[in-house]
């Protein structure tokens, strides 16, 4: 009975991938039938400048195996002849992440791919394109390997669309700034480092902020607040609107660094590292809650005190998050009080780092939906903010997103004119 049924469905996978790869070759075919103007004309330059038309380009894919990609020696969208490789069936649409050249990959980061073909596209790609980053990049091929034709397609949309939106090409610089305010344009890897890098002996507590449409909206018409995110130990950019406002600004970023997508690597991290946490902010509560959840996904994660966010004295809360002996401190009492709340005691917490982390407790309590992956791969988190709490985000969204772009267009002006 049990090898009748594993028979059924090695037959039935068999006939998916059969219908796949039909299906596969029939898309490429009318690609490449709706691109023959455009081929006929590299065919026609590569003559005129005698050269052989197609060469054949050795790209890496993630696993460390070489992949043999047709482009065009000369004229337009080079790239396009690799379609020729998907209908070959050498290469799918969607698959094992590739890179050009054969030197790429380090060998500290091959694994093996749960894909069963190099891809043109993969979600690796969709994910760096809007600095989106979530717990490991295995577990994110597994899920891509497991999508129907119709998801891989959507995908690709995905990935056009943000690549237009979040086009790269600036300086990669580290230590930057925009509206006058600094920031660190690192990794999401080096982000929590510095969170967790203890010193010895400690000396003072640092204070790290997320810039986003928000705050920069806020800054523009609040000195106290410009000053206060200038003067911070380290700022991140976060969200999709200052991704736009880099590429305006001739800045790469990195990965986006928020606090939501941060909070689980946080958690990891502090395990292994030995970190404590104080959760301040937010409705009564919902810290508290937030921290439990924390806990039950992360057995033994050290939570040593919650407060909500509606305190009169500073002096308690001080003492009562320097008697817990957290090394952490995630303030959520959002923007701009958290801020300036930090920076007015910054100098009395004995912790090691403090973040303004808005409405994360709301999140991580279960209060607040998180937008669904897709709306975050495509950068457009805040749609659903806007949709989950229509009232009180209808400023900061519908007439601040606006208000960016504007300061977005007026920076670009500026930088044009240096
Ligand atoms: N909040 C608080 N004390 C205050 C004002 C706000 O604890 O005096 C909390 C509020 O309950 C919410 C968070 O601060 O949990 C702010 O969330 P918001 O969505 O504004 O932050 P964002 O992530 O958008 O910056």
């Amino acid at each position: 009975m049990a090898a009748q049924t594993n028979k059924h469905t090695i037959a039935s996978t068999g006939k998916t991938s059969a219908t796949r790869n039909v299906i596969r070759f029939t898309f490429a075919v009318v690609l490449m039938v709706a691109l023959i103007p455009l081929y006929l004309l590299n065919i026609l330059l590569a003559v005129i400048v005698l050269k052989a038309p197609l060469k054949s380009e050795n790209w890496l894919d993630i696993g460390g195996d070489v992949v043999e990609l047709y482009s065009w020696q000369v004229g337009l969208f080079k790239s396009s002849a690799n379609l020729i490789n998907v209908a070959l069936g050498q290469v799918h649409f969607v698959g094992t992440p590739i890179i050009r050249g054969t030197t790429s990959i380090p060998n500290v980061k091959r694994f093996k791919s749960p894909c069963d073909k190099a891809g043109l596209y993969d979600c690796l790609q969709l994910h760096n394109a809007t600095g989106l980053v979530l717990n490991g990049e295995l577990p994110l091929l597994e899920a891509q390997a497991k999508q129907n034709f119709i998801e891989d397609a959507l995908m690709v949309i995905k990935l056009v669309t943000c690549k237009t939106l979040y086009k790269k090409g600036g300086s990669k610089q580290v230590e930057t700034h925009m509206f006058g305010i600094p920031f660190a344009n690192t990794k999401m890897r080096d982000a929590i480092n510095w969170i967790c890098q203890s010193e010895q002996p400690q000396t003072k507590c640092r204070v790290g902020y997320f810039l986003n449409v928000n705050s920069i909206n806020l800054a523009a018409n609040n000195t106290e607040l410009h000053s206060t995110l200038c003067g911070s130990d380290k700022n991140f950019a976060d969200g999709s609107g200052m991704r736009i406002a880099a590429q305006h600004s001739g800045i790469d970023l990195a990965d986006n660094i928020n606090g939501t997508d941060m909070l689980p690597l946080l958690c990891e991290h502090a395990l292994q590292t030995k970190q404590s946490f104080f959760l301040l902010g937010a409705k009564d509560g919902v810290a508290k809650k937030a921290g439990e959840s924390l806990q039950q996904q992360y057995t033994g994660l050290d939570i040593r005190g919650t407060h909500h966010g509606y305190f009169k004295s500073d002096d308690d809360i001080i003492e009562q998050i320097n008697q817990s002996g957290a090394t952490i401190l995630l303030v959520a009492l959002g923007s701009p009080r958290q801020e300036l709340w930090l920076a007015k005691n910054k100098h009395r917490l004995n912790c090691q780092c403090a973040l303004a982390v808005g409405g994360l407790f709301d999140f991580f309590s279960g209060a607040i939906p998180r937008a669904p992956l897709w709306m975050r791969e495509l950068g457009l988190e805040w749609v659903w903010r806007l949709m989950q709490e229509p009232k009180t985000k209808f400023n900061r969204y519908v007439i601040g997103n606006p208000v960016f772009l504007f300061r977005v267009f007026i920076l670009k002006q500026s930088i044009r004119g240096l």
